[in-house]
Order: structure tokens, then C-alpha cells, then sequence
């Protein structure tokens, strides 16, 4: 008859709450998880845009601080010459060409020998000299008479005729004497101190020309540098006198100092009167801003210019700016090459450059100047330049959409394994739960089992007992010997009760954990006899043999002697009970390296392989068909093991089907313990 387990109703309510307590919140959390990582990725742009456009309004603020203090750098004080306000201009403002203008509107700087009138050209005075000089070509009468004119002239003609007179005596092949007269009277003429343009025009130019009498002449070497020298300090020095010369004739000089100094190396070797700045770059510079200056005759064409802020121009071929300053005292109109302003907005847009962004700078006419070229992306966050540069614009890209997976993907991993830590939490606690509840599930069939053999068992027993004594109790007896007979068979079944009680209580114990052993050293010799004893008059009758070597000496054992004994009569009673008609039982000790050994063998029914493993288990019986003749309730054995194991000992089983079973419990002795 297939009986339902009792257990299994119970076992599919616990296996469908815990897919639910378990699948459930797993599936809640994956659908969580997956929620969250979505909107990580929206969070991380949202992020990096304010943090972007935060960055932004950082750098502009900065262009702008930067720049203000650049137009600061423009500042006229009267106090300061035109020239030094250029030089400052060109070495720290980074201009490309200035204009200077006072408060009335006059430029100050470039001024150009056509507006400053005749400076350097000799004066009519000279022209009948010259005649001699240039057409007649008689060199010696043009010195004398260059050195007469000289004695009767002011410092300007004295200047210029003694620049005459060493033309002519260079000429006439008399050139030792042009050079010494040169250095003397002109070149190195204390004038060059006055600061009379005038005179430092004509002073320029005896150097120039004694640079080229002396050059490639070894004898002159020292005077060629000191020469060169002198010339090169006259030009862009805030001190020194070059600054009185028109920007034109200062342009032309530097311009002969520059092939010169190339030529020779003396630029290089002199380039600390240039105090960092290039001769080239100033050169460059004076030539725009009087190409400037030029097309720019008066200040009124800046009148509807906005002060500091950058005006396109067309002005030659590159495309340059122009900035007007009003303040202090006058106004100064400054150039910046689209070049220079595109590198100077390329260091602050450096700052943008990361792993996340692109950025790209356009003009007023919206024409990329710096950064990425043209794009199809959306710009992530865009603002003026600054109120400099009207019109300007920076704008900031995302570099693709993997820069939010980059950004977003730390912060998804931790959520990623906080979610799988939670599941594996989740799927731990579950089967934490499951077992529990199984354990729960077994324990309570275990109860029920419990009690329904404790039922069982005590019912037989009392049952053939009350029908024994009612049988007496009402005289149903032949003769004595009945009554004895029905006597002991009270008795024996009387003992049997008292058995299973005392296996109940053990397990009883057991179960509770409560059992103590009272372990004390005991000679296995006195167990085995106790334990033969007890079973003496169940196993001495009937077709029952029951035969015991016990040796007279064995050493002791740590143990309690009372529950070893229960071990062996539980083995006897077992090999009783699953033994045939004919029985055959054996109860053996030895000693051995290993310990005592107590063996109950039997020639019974002996016990199926697949079997083997579980008879020590609780309530396990291989036979538990209704049928089955032999009494008990699986418990026998789990308590002999139950024991043995209190003991440090071992338990184990041998036995073929239809030929018996041995038993054998070891004991280690007191020396191998
Ligand atoms: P029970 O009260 O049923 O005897 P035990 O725990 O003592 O419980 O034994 C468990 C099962 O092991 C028995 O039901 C029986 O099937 C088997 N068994 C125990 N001892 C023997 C033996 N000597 N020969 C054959 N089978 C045995």
C-alpha cells in the first residue's frame, strides 16, 4: 500500500515559501539593480555637465581677470616714454603693435620722420658740398671744406659735416684717418647723450658707416663689437637715447643691426641690452604698428571703438585685432595677431583638456579657432569667452557616449556587487532557512514516529500481560506449574517493558542532549559478563544457542559501565530477534592494539548492503512492513552508537544476507586512550 509521506505537504508549503522569499526578492533586486544602473549612467552626465559648466564659468572668469590685467599693461602715465610703454607692450603684453595717443589726440608713438618734419637730412647748407662730393668726386677738397664748414656750424651741422668730411676722406682712400676722425667726431660723439633726435639720427648713421669701413678688418675688431654694441643699445632701451628717434629711422637702424648682428653673432653675444626680447619680434612689431599707424592718421577713427574690447581688422595679409585702452593719460590702440590670441586662449582652454571632454573656441564670426574642428555633437555646455572678446565663444564636448559608461562604471560595479552580495545573502539565508525548517520538519516527524512506537511498543507487552493475569486472576489454570509458567511469561515480558522504557528514556536524553556518562575505569570482562547475564534467560532457550568467550583478564577501559552494557544487550537483543529458527549467537571480547573489542556475532537474517549505512540511524528499520514478526522501534542501534561515541570508540557492522551478522564495538583502553 503506498502510504503519503506525512512530511510531504508540509515540505511543499516550506519549498514554495522559500521560492518565494527567496526568487522573489532576488528578481526585485536584479530589477533594482538594473533601474539603478539606467539611471546612474542620466546622474553621471547630469553631473559632469554642471560640473563642466561650473569649469567653465571657472576658466572664463579666469580669461577675463587675465585679460583685464593685459589692458592694464596699457596704461599711459605720462611719466612714461611712448617708446618704454612699446618696448612693455612687445616683451610682457605680447602685443603685435601699438599706438600711442595723448589726451588731446596727438600720437605719441610711432612717430614717423614725415610727421616730426626734416630730422636726419643735412640742411640746404651742404648742397654746394656735395656737388664736390658726389658729382665732382674730388674727395680731398670736399674734407677740407667739409671741416671748414664743421668749425662755423651748430652741433646738428658740425655733426653732419664731419660725417661728410670722413665720407669723403674714405673715399680718397685715406681710410685710417675716416675711421679715427669717425670715432672721435661722430660715432662716438658725447651728443648721443642729449637725446636730440636730430643729432642721434646723424650719430646712428656715422656708426653704421664706420661698421662698414671697419668690417673684416682684424686691427678694427674691438672697435667693430664696441660700435655694434653702442649702435644696438640706441635701439628699444627705455634708457637709452634711441628712443628720440622717429619710429621710421629707428626701424631702418634696427633693421641693419639685425642683418649685421646675424651675420656676425654680435646679436647673440649682445642680447642682454634686448632684455629677453627678441630683435626680430621688435622689429615686426614697429613695422605693423607704423603700417597701423599709417592707415590710421588720426584717433578720431577709434571713436566708436569699445574700450577693451577686440575689434577685427584688415590690416595686411594675417588677421590681427585691435584693442583701444582709454586711460591714464591718453589712449593706446594695441594689435594682437588671430595667432597669438587663438595660443593664448589655447592655454586657458588647456584646462578643459581630460579624458572627458573636447573643446573648441570660435570667433565672433563663429569660425573655429581653437580646439576640435567642426561637429555633429550637441555641446555640453557653452559660454562667451569673455566681455573682451565679443562675440567669442567656447564650447565643451563630450567625448562619446562611453565617457558616462567610464564615468558611470565605478560607481554601477559597487552597486553591481553590493546587488550580488545581497543575492548571495539572500540564496545563503534561504538555504540557512531551508535547512532549519527541514531539520524542524524531521524533528517533528521524529516526535511523531516517537510516539507512535513508544504506543505501539508498550501496547503488546501490557496487552499479553493483562490477558496472562486475568487468565490467573480468574482460575483458569490446570495445575502450579501453569501458574509459574504464566508467571514468567509476566515476568519476561515485564523485562521487555522495562527495556524498551529504559531505550526510550536513553533516547529520550539523548535527544535532549542530558545524557551523562559516568566514565571511570572498568574491566571489559565485568561488561561482558553483566551484559551476558542480562540476556542469559532470553537467549538460553529454546532453539537458541548462545555461546560467550570472555577471557579471564583484559586491561581496563575508561568507561560507564552500565551504558556499555545497554550497547551489548541491545547487539544480543538484536541478534535475537533477526535470527531464524535455529540461532546461533556469539558474544566475544578481545583485546588489542586498538583497544577492546566487544563482537556480537549472529547467523540471522543478516542485513541488505544498501542498508548497511543507515541501521544506526534513528528509527530506521530495514524491514518496516506491518508483517514483520520481530518487535523494537528502530532505536537499538542509534543508541549503541549514541554510547560509543560518548566513548571515543567505533561501531561498525559486517554482514552477508542469510548467513548473519558480526557487530563489533571497540573501547580504547585506558593506555591507548
Ligand atoms: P529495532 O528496534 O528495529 O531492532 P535497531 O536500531 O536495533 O532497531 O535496528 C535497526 C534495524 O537494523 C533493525 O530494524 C533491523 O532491520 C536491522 N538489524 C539490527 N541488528 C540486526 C541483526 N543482528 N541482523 C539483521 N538485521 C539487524
Amino acid at each position: 500500500m503506498h502510504r503519503l509521506h506525512p512530511g510531504f505537504g508540509q515540505f511543499r508549503w516550506v519549498v514554495l515559501l522559500l521560492a518565494v522569499a527567496v526568487i522573489l526578492p532576488t528578481v526585485g533586486l536584479l530589477w533594482f539593480m538594473n533601474k539603478v544602473v539606467k539611471s546612474e549612467r542620466l546622474v553621471v552626465r547630469q553631473r559632469l555637465t554642471t560640473f563642466y559648466r561650473g569649469r567653465l564659468s571657472e576658466v572664463t572668469g579666469k580669461v577675463g581677470d587675465q585679460w583685464a590685467q593685459a589692458c592694464r599693461q596699457l596704461e599711459r602715465k605720462p611719466s612714461i616714454h611712448p617708446y618704454r610703454l612699446f618696448v612693455a607692450a612687445v616683451g610682457q603684453g605680447g602685443y603685435d603693435g601699438l599706438l600711442v595717443y595723448d589726451d588731446t589726440g596727438q600720437r605719441l608713438y610711432p612717430v614717423l620722420s614725415t610727421d616730426a618734419g626734416t630730422l636726419a637730412r643735412p640742411s640746404e647748407d651742404f648742397r654746394d658740398i656735395w656737388e664736390i662730393e658726389f658729382i665732382n668726386q674730388q674727395y680731398e677738397r670736399a674734407a677740407e671744406m667739409y671741416e671748414e664748414r664743421a668749425r662755423i656750424s651748430d652741433d646738428h651741422g658740425r655733426l653732419a659735416a664731419y660725417i661728410g668730411k670722413c665720407r669723403s676722406l674714405a673715399k680718397a682712400g685715406r681710410t685710417d684717418q675716416a675711421i679715427a676722425e669717425c670715432k672721435l667726431r661722430a660715432a662716438f660723439s658725447p651728443l648721443a647723450e642729449t637725446g636730440d633726435s636730430r643729432c642721434l639720427a646723424l650719430i646712428a648713421n656715422a656708426r653704421l658707416l664706420l661698421l662698414s669701413w671697419i668690417q673684416d678688418n682684424a686691427a678694427y675688431t674691438s672697435l667693430y663689437e664696441e660700435t655694434f654694441r653702442k649702435l644696438l643699445a640706441m635701439l628699444y632701451n627705455p634708457n637709452g637715447a634711441g628712443f628720440a628717434l622717429p619710429a621710421d629711422e629707428n626701424l631702418f637702424i634696427a633693421r641693419k643691426v639685425l642683418e649685421i648682428g646675424d651675420r656676425t653673432g654680435l646679436l647673440t653675444r649682445n642680447s642682454d641690452l634686448l632684455r629677453g626680447t627678441s630683435l626680430k619680434r621688435l622689429i615686426q612689431v614697429e613695422e605693423q604698428s607704423i603700417r597701423f599707424a599709417e592707415q590710421s592718421p588720426t584717433i578720431e577713427k577709434f571713436d566708436d571703438w569699445q574700450g577693451d574690447r577686440l575689434q577685427p581688422l584688415i590690416l595686411g595679409e594675417e588677421p590681427l585685432y585691435g584693442l583701444s585702452h582709454r586711460a591714464g593719460r591718453g589712449t593706446c590702440m594695441a594689435l594682437v595677431s588671430r595667432a597669438r590670441l587663438t595660443r593664448l586662449l589655447a592655454e586657458y582652454a588647456a584646462s578643459f583638456q581630460d579624458a572627458n571632454v573636447d573643446y573648441r573656441i570660435l570667433d565672433e564670426a563663429g569660425k573655429v579657432v581653437a580646439g576640435v574642428g567642426e561637429t555633429a555633437r550637441e555641446p555640453c555646455a557653452a559660454g562667451a569667452v569673455g566681455p573682451h572678446f565679443p562675440g567669442w565663444t567656447i564650447q565643451l564636448f563630450f567625448k562619446g557616449g562611453d565617457v558616462f559608461e567610464r564615468a558611470a562604471s565605478e560607481q554601477i560595479a559597487i552597486y553591481t556587487w553590493t546587488g550580488m552580495l545581497f543575492i548571495v545573502l539572500i540564496l545563503v539565508s534561504g538555504a540557512v532557512a531551508a535547512k532549519g525548517i527541514g531539520h524542524q520538519i524531521r524533528l517533528n516527524k521524529l516526535k511523531n514516529d516517537f510516539i507512535a512506537t513508544v504506543t505501539h511498543e508498550l501496547k503488546t507487552p501490557l496487552a499479553s500481560m493483562r490477558v496472562l493475569v486475568d487468565t490467573l486472576l480468574e482460575g483458569n489454570y490446570r495445575d502450579q506449574s501453569q501458574v509459574t509458567e504464566y508467571l514468567q511469561l509476566v515476568s519476561r515480558e515485564n523485562e521487555r517493558l522495562s527495556r524498551l522504557i529504559d531505550n526510550f528514556l536513553t533516547f529520550s536524553r539523548m535527544e535532549r542532549n542530558k545524557q551523562a556518562f559516568q566514565m571511570r575505569p572498568v574491566s571489559p570482562v565485568s561488561i561482558a559478563h553483566a551484559a551476558a547475564e542480562a540476556v542469559k534467560t532470553k537467549l538460553g532457550r529454546g532453539h537458541c544457542c548462545f555461546a560467550t568467550q570472555i577471557p579471564d583478564q583484559l586491561p581496563e577501559i575508561r568507561a560507564d559501565h552500565d551504558a556499555l552494557v545497554t550497547v551489548l544487550v541491545n547487539l544480543l537483543d538484536n541478534a535475537y530477534k533477526y535470527s531464524c529458527d535455529e540461532k546461533r549467537i556469539t558474544l566475544s571480547v578481545t583485546g588489542g592494539a586498538g583497544g577492546v573489542r566487544f563482537a556480537v556475532a549472529d547467523n540471522g537474517l543478516g542485513i541488505p548492503r544498501r542498508a548497511l549505512k543507515k541501521i544506526f540511524e534513528r528509527f530506521y528499520q530495514v524491514d518496516r512492513s506491518l508483517s514483520r514478526r520481530a518487535e523494537g522501534c528502530g532505536l537499538g542501534l542509534s543508541i549503541a552508537k549514541f554510547i560509543v561515541d560518548a566513548h571515543q570508540g567505533t561501531i561498525t557492522v559486517e554482514s552477508k544476507p542469510g548467513q548473519g551478522s558480526t557487530f563489533t564495538v571497540t573501547i580504547p583502553t585506558t593506555a591507548s586512550a
